[in-house]
């Protein structure tokens, strides 16, 4: 099983993403995990409703889900982006299903209605959130997809157990789904040539990392990538071999980290 992470930047080239991924289910068990991010801000910012952002005292970053924001999100992840994903893969012959955490009950979590925020000096308490962790992959309907060839694209929100939608962090799904379904490799595209030392330069790309040596590399990750890190020492943790990020612009990007482009950690 080969899980595929692509980030939701303003600059993923979904095509290019498609056809490279068309080919890898040709001889390998995947599932599409996607995000949504800059759509959903752009979408948001054109309804009067902007995104909002916030900085736990321990320096994570995160969105704060409001009601209104939480419709935004789904309109854009489970309805937007997922469907043209699927459909771009139906073009190219894979039989692709779209769905979100919600459906199937696929992704538990857990709700955290109350937030502590970093402002300046001062910590402070947000409430009305419908952001939340992922728990619990329920594996049913994907495997029900498995088995009968079906191709499963994957995104957040995914349900609280009392009910509530929640918008949940698409790498932590990632880890979570590569444990449940014993992943040998995680790919995760981003709008970087892989992970670099230095964000700002793309010259600075560190093309391998021992597992064994990934805490070293934490501080080289900059806002939502430090999020990212942690779900990909998570996936370590639980047994998955390979791990790469890949860039998500160009050409070729799932050929082009098994060729040695990007980063590898393993
Ligand atoms: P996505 O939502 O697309 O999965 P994120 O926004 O969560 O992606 O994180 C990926 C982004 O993090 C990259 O596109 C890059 O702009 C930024 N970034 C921060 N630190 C680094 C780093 N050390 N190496 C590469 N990218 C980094």
């Amino acid at each position: 099983m080969i899980i595929v992470k692509v980030g939701g930047g303003k600059n993923i080239n979904l095509d290019y993403v498609c056809e490279d991924f068309a080919l890898l289910v040709k001889q390998n068990r995947a599932i599409l995990i996607h995000g949504g991010s800059w759509k959903r801000n752009e979408i948001a910012e054109k309804l009067g409703h902007p995104t909002k952002t916030v900085v736990s005292p321990s320096g994570m970053v995160s969105v704060y889900t409001d009601e209104k924001g939480l419709e935004i999100f789904l309109m854009v992840y489970a309805g937007l982006i997922n469907k043209i994903i699927v459909s771009k893969l139906q073009r190219l012959g894979v039989n692709a299903v779209g769905l979100c955490g919600v459906d199937g009950k696929t992704l538990e979590g857990k709700i955290k209605k109350e937030i502590l925020i970093q402002e300046g000096e001062r910590i402070k308490l947000l409430t009305g959130n419908f952001t939340g962790k992922v728990e619990k992959f329920n594996p049913k309907l994907i495997n029900l997809l498995l088995e009968n060839d079906f191709i499963p694209v994957v995104c957040p929100p995914a349900l609280a157990k009392e009910g509530e939608i929640i918008n949940v962090d698409g790498d932590s799904i990632t880890s979570l789904l590569a444990k449940e379904l014993k992943a040998e490799k995680i790919i995760f595209l981003i709008e970087a040539p892989g992970f670099l030392k230095d964000p700002n330069d793309e010259n600075s790309l560190i093309s391998e990392i021992k597992k064994e040596e990934i805490d070293k590399y934490l501080d080289f990750a900059q806002g939502r990538m430090k999020r990212k890190i942690l779900a990909i020492k998570e996936a370590i943790s639980s047994g998955v071999k390979e791990i790469y990020i890949g860039d998500g612009r160009i050409q070729h990007p799932l050929l082009g980290v098994f060729e040695g482009k990007g980063t590898k950690i393993f």
